[in-house]
């Protein structure tokens, strides 16, 4: 089959499951679920996959809620991502219910359109992008082995295809003090709440002072029992971010140092740990061409990056340093809409959404199929990776 007939089965084959496309993505934005939590959103996904015969593995990775389906035979492998994990008290404020969908639409659709050729399309099912890192877990479980290209979309409120995604690290600081009667003997406390400000209080000075494109912020998990005790442990969390991974390690040591000192001025102790460590995503460029051609010949024009857009932190930076891939937005609604925000859960519903989410479905399974069609396409990509690693 050429390129442009197996294209057109590829847009087909996606709009003929528009119905259930649609379908998936309302009921997974209708029951959000956290990270490692998402049971409906995944069997939903795994259910339909199912029914259209594909061989689905669930628990993909020794993870609850991930799950893996391949097609295809020999060649290079093509790997398209779904997330589907929700926010805290604001649903699918990221639309993950929009890329959960899209990536089952693509790989069925990729799937009917290889016919003979040579080549394996891989779905994976990744949970817990907002915390937890899942893809760093697939990663580590060799859920990604054999990939040559790992492709996926996230929604937004502008097309753009190479998106900053910076590098982050997580940081859980909790300050232990001793407990004491805060009328009666409050001298025979520590206050570890008063500790834990002193170097939140540090952290938001030292914010003025570090690059303009770089963040750190954070929430109090634990500001003590009851206000009758002098609080003996108070914590929080914390994220460290840059698109200098580099400057994110200097980072990294003086936010800590500003709890440290805290923990030594007010007498309490201090412990800490870092984790959730994202990296920044590097979109391969021959995928991120490939992508935004597709896209552009089914009527969406994809825009480089400007320097003011930042979009935080994924694991799929992580994915992206291990091999090629790319992680674009496309855009759900006409005006610009945060994302993490209530107004972006609600825009991620409209039909506007669904129709990003299916036009997406196709630009990905036709790039997939780009990569599979013509070896030397992932010969370029891993080239392109190659020389950005060394
Ligand atoms: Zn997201």
């Amino acid at each position: 089959m050429g390129s442009g007939e197996a294209k057109t089965r590829i847009a087909q084959g996606v709009d003929a499951r528009a119905g259930e496309l649609d379908r998936l993505a309302l009921e997974i934005h209708a029951h959000p679920e956290l990270a490692f939590e998402e049971r409906y959103a995944s069997d939903a996904l795994c259910a339909y996959l199912e029914r259209e015969q594909a061989m689905v593995r669930r628990h993909a990775g020794g993870l609850e809620t991930a799950f893996v389906a391949e097609a295809g035979n020999g060649g290079d492998l093509v790997a398209i991502l779904g997330e589907y994990d929700a926010l805290p008290g604001l649903g699918h404020g990221c639309g993950h219910n929009l890329i959960g969908a899209a990536a089952v639409g693509a790989f069925l659709a990729a799937r009917d359109a290889l016919d003979g050729t040579r080549g394996r399309v891989r779905l994976i099912g990744c949970p817990a992008e907002e915390s937890g890192n899942g893809k760093v877990r697939l990663l580590k479980a060799g859920v990604f082995a054999e990939v040559d290209a790992a492709l996926m979309f996230h929604p937004g409120d502008r097309d753009e295809i190479d998106p900053m995604m910076l590098a982050l690290a997580t940081l859980e600081v909790t300050f232990v003090g001793k407990a004491a009667h805060a009328a009666a003997e409050p001298y025979e406390g520590v206050n570890a709440l008063d500790g834990l400000l002193l170097g939140w209080s540090a952290m938001s000075a030292l914010r003025l002072l570090v690059r303009s494109d770089s963040r750190a912020h954070g929430i109090i998990t634990d500001g003590g029992k009851a206000p009758n005790i002098i609080p003996d442990r108070a914590a929080a969390r914390l994220m460290v971010r840059s698109p200098d991974e580099s400057y994110l390690a200097e980072l990294r040591k003086r936010v800590l140092a500003c709890f440290e000192g805290a923990a030594l001025a007010t007498g309490c102790e201090l412990r800490h740990e870092w984790s959730d460590l994202c990296d920044l995503v590097k979109t391969n460029r021959p995928l991120a061409d490939a992508f935004a051609q597709n896209a552009q010949s089914l009527g969406r024009t994809l825009h480089p990056r400007r320097p003011s857009d930042t979009h935080g932190s994924t694991d799929m930076g992580n994915v992206t340093t291990a091999l090629p891939g790319i992680h674009p937005y496309l855009a759900i609604c006409e005006e610009p809409v945060p994302s993490h925000s209530v107004a972006f859960a609600a825009a991620a519903k409209t039909p506007s959404a669904l129709a990003t989410m299916r036009l997406a479905a196709k630009a990905l399974a036709m790039t997939a199929f780009d990569v599979l069609a013509d070896p030397a396409m992932a010969k370029r990509a891993k080239e392109a990776h190659d020389g950005r690693r060394s």
